[in-house]
């Protein structure tokens, strides 16, 4: 499943499916109710634009992991 990443320096994004989910603690709502994925996402490959491996929050990019958290035929 490709997810598209948004590189900090560059301000830029790209889809990559070269990644591992880590420290994955399922659905967390907060105190609105806002579903999010307690878990990080590392890039196993070099950023296209800056070079470096990032590692992001799922919660901080663009679906389809936020579709997950939302109940979207998340079965995890
Ligand atoms: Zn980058």
């Amino acid at each position: 499943m490709e997810l598209v990443f948004v590189c900090p320096q560059a301000g830029r994004s790209f889809c990559s499916a070269d990644y591992e989910i880590d420290e994955f603690r399922g659905v967390i709502e907060d105190a609105a109710g806002r579903k999010s994925l307690a878990a990080r996402v590392r890039l196993q490959r070099p950023c296209p634009f800056c070079g470096e491996r990032h590692d992001y929050r799922a919660a901080d990019l663009p679906c389809p992991l936020a579709a997950a958290a939302r109940g979207d035929g998340a079965s995890a």
